[in-house]
């Protein structure tokens, strides 16, 4: 979004590591730390350039990906074909290897999550995703040269049409699907989950050709 970049605004889209605002998923979160005490087991941070002109917007930290590493998408499948087909279309630069320290750079994109705590069986509840926008409005806000979203799943979608208050109705979830908000265009994609992967919902060339289109449009 087009505003200055604040230190406040910077601070906003950072919730804190015990941020108490969904109590079921600070629970959730204090119970993996009492369980796993090594793992990172907070709120994810965002990856990626404040001035890129592509953000990423995932739906939540999977339990053994980013809640485990600390970096969005770092540690499970879904990283795996995400980070690949970043560095296919030139959007991020090294090699991906599952780890926060990989050395890994994003290159004019950035990397987000609808909610920021795991949430149990991956389905974070709609008061828990509403509560959670106020970190993707500040993350949004943060990016004075944002040009680009890619929505991966429905419940990014529904959050990101939220933010940039479309109308739902005028923004249908369609894999492949684009929208425009302003000078914002939002590129609807399937989650590059193993399930949608394994169910054939998303193949590895479905993905492609989202990036293929975000890259040609922001030439
Ligand atoms: S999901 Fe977001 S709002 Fe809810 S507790 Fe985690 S960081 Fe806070």
């Amino acid at each position: 979004m087009k505003t200055s970049t604040s230190n406040l605004v910077a601070a906003a889209a950072s919730p804190d590591r015990n941020c108490p605002l969904c109590p079921r998923l600070a629970e959730f979160r204090s119970e993996a730390r009492a369980r796993n005490p090594d793992w990172f087991n907070s709120p994810v941070e965002s990856f990626g350039d404040p001035n890129a002109r592509l953000l990423i917007v995932g739906l939540a930290p999977g339990m053994q990906g980013a809640n485990r590493t600390g970096r969005p998408f770092t540690g499970d499948y879904a990283g795996d074909l995400l980070y690949a087909t970043l560095l296919e279309y030139g959007f991020a630069k090294g090699v991906y290897q599952a780890r926060p320290d990989d050395g890994l750079k994003l290159v004019d994109s950035r990397i987000s999550n609808a909610v920021r705590c795991v949430p149990p069986q991956n389905k974070p509840l709609p008061a828990e995703i509403n509560t959670c926008r106020r970190f993707l409005v500040a993350t949004m806000e943060s990016m004075p040269r944002l040009e680009a979203i890619v929505a991966l799943g429905r419940i990014a979608h529904d959050s990101v049409v939220k933010t940039l208050k479309l109308r739902a109705a005028e923004a249908p979830f369609g894999h492949g699907a684009v929208h425009s908000a302003g000078v914002y265009r939002l590129y609807d994609s399937y989650h590059c989950s193993r399930y949608n992967t394994n169910t054939g919902v998303l193949t590895p060339n479905m993905f492609r050709s989202v990036f293929a289109k975000v890259k040609a449009d922001l030439g």
